[in-house]
This record gives C-alpha cells, sequence and structure tokens, in this order.
C-alpha cells in the first residue's frame, strides 16, 4: 500500500501544482474557501469505501453502524448550526451538491411541466433555478418544469418584488425561489413568503452563497419564513463539497416534505451517499457552533464592505449600491471597453487566508488599477506591486497561513 508520492507521481504533481496556484493566487471567487485540514482528513479518509443507501437505520447493505452514527451526527449538527428545532425542521446530508440538492427538491414536490420562479441568471440567479434563453431551456430545471424567472428592478439593483408578486398572480408558480449566485442584498422574506402564500406556491430558499452568513446570524434567517432550505457546503460554509436540504416536518400544501424529499434523494434521483464528505461535512458544522466561526462569519461581511467602499471612493459603481453580505457585484458598464460588464467579487475566502480591511481595500486598489491597465492600454506598476503584496500575504507569519491548504 504506497502513499500517493510512490503510487502516482503524476497525480502528486498536479495536486502539489494545483496547491501552490491556491497559495499563490488572491483568491476573490465568491462562491469559493479553503476548507480546514481536519475537514480534508475526514474526506480523504476510509469513510469513502462504504456503501449505504438508504437512511440511517435503513439501509440496504450491511455494516452500516458507523455510518448510522456518522450520518445522525451529521443531521444534528447540521441542525444545530442554523438553530433549527429538531421536531420542526428536518434535513437530509446526502445530496452530492447544490444542483442536485435543488433538482431533488423539485422532484420532491413538483410533476413535470409544473410551474416555477427563480431569479433569472443574468439578473444573479443559479443556473438550477430555470435558467433559459429565448432560443434554449438550458438547464434541467428548465427543461422538465416550466419556468417564468423573476428580475431585479435595474435602477435599484434590488429584486423588483412587485413584478414578482404581478407575475405570480398571473403565472400560478407552484414553487418560488429565493436565493441567488451573484446578488450582494438579502432577500425580502416576509415579502415572498406572503407572495407564494397569495397564490399557493412553495417558498424555497436556496442559500448556497451565504449559508455560512445564516449560520453565524449576520445576514436575516430564510428558515423562519420558508418551507424548504438547500444550500451547498462548500462556499461561506467553508465545509467540503456537497449539499443539504432542510425541510418543514409539518405537511406543507398537504405534501409531506420529509418523505417526498428523502425519497427523491434515494432512490429519486441518488445512489450511495459520499460518507467522507458526510464526515467532513459533521466536521464544519461543529466548527460552525464556535465563536471563531461567528467571528470569521463577521469578518466576511466587514472585509466585504470595506471592499465596497474602496470600490466607491474609487468611482465604480456597485450593483445596489453596495452590499450586505460576502460578494460585491462591480458595475463596468459604463466603462466600455470592457466585456464582460462587470465583476463579482468575494471576501470568503481571502478572509480565511487572515485578511482584514486593510488588504482588502489594497485589493480594491489593485482591482482598479487592473481596470485602468485595461481602459487606458498602458504599461503600470501593478505587476510587481502585487507581486511584493503576495510575498507579503504569503509569508509563514501572515495569520493563519499555517493553517490552510494541507
Ligand atoms: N445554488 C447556488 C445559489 C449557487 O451559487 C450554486 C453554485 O455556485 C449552486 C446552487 C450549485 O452548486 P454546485 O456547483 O455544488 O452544484
Amino acid at each position: 500500500d504506497y502513499g500517493l508520492s510512490e503510487a502516482d507521481p503524476e497525480v502528486r504533481a498536479i495536486i502539489d501544482k494545483e496547491k501552490n496556484r491556491q497559495f499563490r493566487s488572491l483568491e476573490l471567487i465568491a462562491s469559493e474557501n479553503f476548507t480546514s485540514r481536519a475537514v480534508m482528513e475526514a474526506v480523504g479518509s476510509c469513510l469513502t469505501n462504504k456503501y449505504s443507501e438508504g437512511l440511517p437505520g435503513k439501509r440496504y447493505y450491511g455494516g452500516n453502524e458507523y455510518i448510522d452514527e456518522l450520518e445522525i451526527l451529521c443531521q444534528e449538527r447540521a441542525l444545530a448550526a442554523f438553530n433549527l428545532d429538531g421536531s420542526k425542521w428536518g434535513v437530509n446530508v446526502q445530496p452530492l451538491s447544490g444542483s442536485p440538492a435543488n433538482f431533488e427538491v423539485y422532484t420532491a414536490i413538483l410533476s413535470p411541466h409544473d410551474r416555477i420562479m427563480g431569479l433569472d441568471l443574468p439578473h444573479g440567479g443559479h443556473l438550477s433555478h430555470g435558467f433559459m434563453t429565448a432560443k434554449r431551456r438550458v438547464s434541467g430545471t428548465s427543461i422538465y418544469f416550466e419556468s417564468m424567472p423573476y428580475r431585479l428592478d435595474e435602477s435599484t439593483g434590488l429584486v423588483d418584488y412587485d413584478m414578482l408578486e404581478k407575475t405570480a398572480i398571473l403565472f400560478r408558480p407552484k414553487l418560488i425561489i429565493a436565493g441567488a449566485s451573484a446578488y450582494p442584498r438579502d432577500f425580502d422574506y416576509p415579502r415572498m413568503r406572503k407572495i407564494a402564500d397569495a397564490v399557493g406556491a412553495f417558498l424555497m430558499m436556496d442559500m448556497a452563497h451565504i449559508s455560512g452568513l445564516v449560520s453565524a446570524s449576520v445576514v436575516a434567517n430564510p428558515f423562519e419564513f420558508c418551507d424548504i432550505v438547500t444550500t451547498t457546503t462548500h462556499k461561506s460554509l467553508r465545509g467540503p463539497r456537497g449539499g443539504m436540504i432542510f425541510f418543514k416536518k409539518d405537511p406543507v400544501n398537504g405534501v409531506d416534505l420529509e418523505s417526498a424529499i428523502n425519497n427523491a434523494v434515494f432512490p429519486g434521483l441518488q445512489g450511495g451517499p459520499h460518507n467522507h464528505t458526510i464526515g467532513g461535512l459533521a466536521v464544519c458544522l461543529k466548527h460552525a457552533k464556535s465563536p471563531e466561526f461567528k467571528a470569521y462569519q463577521n469578518k466576511v461581511v466587514s472585509n466585504c464592505r470595506a471592499l465596497a467602499s474602496r470600490l466607491m471612493e474609487l468611482g465604480y459603481e456597485l450593483v445596489s449600491g453596495g452590499s450586505d453580505n460576502h460578494l460585491v457585484l462591480v458595475d463596468l458598464r459604463d466603462k466600455s471597453a470592457l466585456v464582460p460588464g462587470g465583476i463579482r467579487i468575494g471576501s470568503p475566502a481571502m478572509t480565511t487566508r487572515g485578511f482584514g480591511e486593510d488588504e482588502f481595500i489594497q485589493v480594491a486598489d489593485f482591482i482598479h488599477e487592473g481596470v485602468q491597465i485595461t481602459l487606458e492600454a498602458k504599461k503600470s506598476a501593478t505587476g510587481s506591486k502585487l507581486q511584493e503584496f503576495m510575498k507579503f500575504v504569503t509569508s509563514p507569519g501572515f495569520p493563519l497561513m499555517d493553517r490552510v491548504l494541507d
């Protein structure tokens, strides 16, 4: 039994190159993060060897006594991480990722061709919320269901709830989806609940981007108003790649969500759970209850605000005029030489790497210089200044550098 270096030096070398790339880059992709060494240890463990189709106590394979213990622990920690009462809320921790989790919900509560409304992709929504173009139904969600996306009010950059309401009354969707991949503000859950109730729709929140912030109570809480909440586990929550579905235990619109969702996950759309991921997720969810995690999430938000303020000082328009969460959307449409017309910048990953507000202000300055270079197509010192900055933030004394990127 060899370790990776001996068994497959080629893959080892690729991993090393990727590790170096991650270490040397300023990671500003809003959906990415650096998970902990402890999570990676669980993900790289023998848990990957086990088949366990079914749920704890109801498996289709033998030898699952410890896997049951693990999945129950993970479920308990998931409910605790979001301060949920286990008599009112349940959770399925088996979804393989965010898109499958969403499709599992649709499979559970909709019939083919039922109508849904999610935020349009060009306005910040996710593919799995029903994106389609005039020519093509792009995702499985728009292929199997009838989708009528809602949009932003382009003058404010905020969800146009009036239009959502008017359209919902005409379109009569069975499901309304809150949540986004690129939206810097809280959703107005009470308003969406009212709209959903007016048309008899389920209300689901896909909190993938902000689940860490929700767990630490630094943004609005979707659980107070939604019937179902889905999430990925690898973004602001800082866990392994995976997904979760939270559901109300009491029937909603006559549907027993618990059995419908559990059956949609397995046998509906998945086979054996990825137990190594569930192990890593349990570790992440334990961490989510710690004071350090809450401090981290507060820093994600304050860093993002510092970045936003600096960008605005530098004369940039931000969609919605700022940010309440972990990301900013810089509107570059007036800088006509630039394609695409905007950038999404997130603070979770570099906050994990120990960045504070000063470093994020510096990041804003680099972005500004980059934009200037592109616009003016002239040489600048950004290259060497950026290299110097990277040398500083990757030095051993820089906060938390020794705790990430095993
Ligand atoms: N939902 C939202 C809001 C997302 O932003 C994403 C991914 O970025 C997903 C779902 C999909 O997650 P995955 O890539 O794990 O399928």
